[in-house]
């Protein structure tokens, strides 16, 4: 019995570890932790948390940037805002660098962004050049 409740513990513990939210509501059919996950409510009990990592084993990339990005810009505040109050030169370099490398991630996050919309909007746009030339051609005989 413990056994299994560390089990689920820790599924619940994985699940916020992938960016899941425990939720502060207790399940209503069974009283345990509820999580957040992917837009739907898992109650540890009553759910099958073992089964629902196994549908959705990694983030969406879309989630990692995201994630990188508010990483990378709540670092690029704090570091400016050192730099701001920092009067020794030597400090004010490396200081700049680090901002540097995080204004670096931001760029390679917004790129790789960039690259997955692109892929997207040529699927899109190759499905609606061939319905046209689908509906020309019917036209046309
Ligand atoms: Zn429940």
């Amino acid at each position: 019995m413990a056994d299994i409740n560390r089990q689920k513990l820790r599924s619940v513990s994985d699940l916020v570890r992938k960016g899941g939210k425990l939720l502060g509501e207790p399940c209503p059919k069974c009283g345990g932790v509820i999580v957040q996950y992917q837009g739907r409510n898992i109650c540890a009990n009553c759910d099958d948390l073992s089964l629902i990592e196994k549908t959705r084993m990694a983030p969406a990339p879309t989630d990692i940037s995201a994630r990188l990005r508010n990483l990378a810009s709540s670092k690029i505040e704090e570091t400016a805002k050192r730099l701001e109050s920092e009067t020794d030169p030597e400090k004010q370099v490396r200081l700049a660098e680090l901002l540097l490398r995080y204004i670096e991630i931001l760029d390679k996050v917004a790129k790789y962004d960039k690259r997955g919309a692109q892929k997207e909007e040529q699927q899109q746009a190759g499905a609606t050049a061939t319905t046209t030339t689908a509906n020309a051609g019917a036209s046309s005989s």
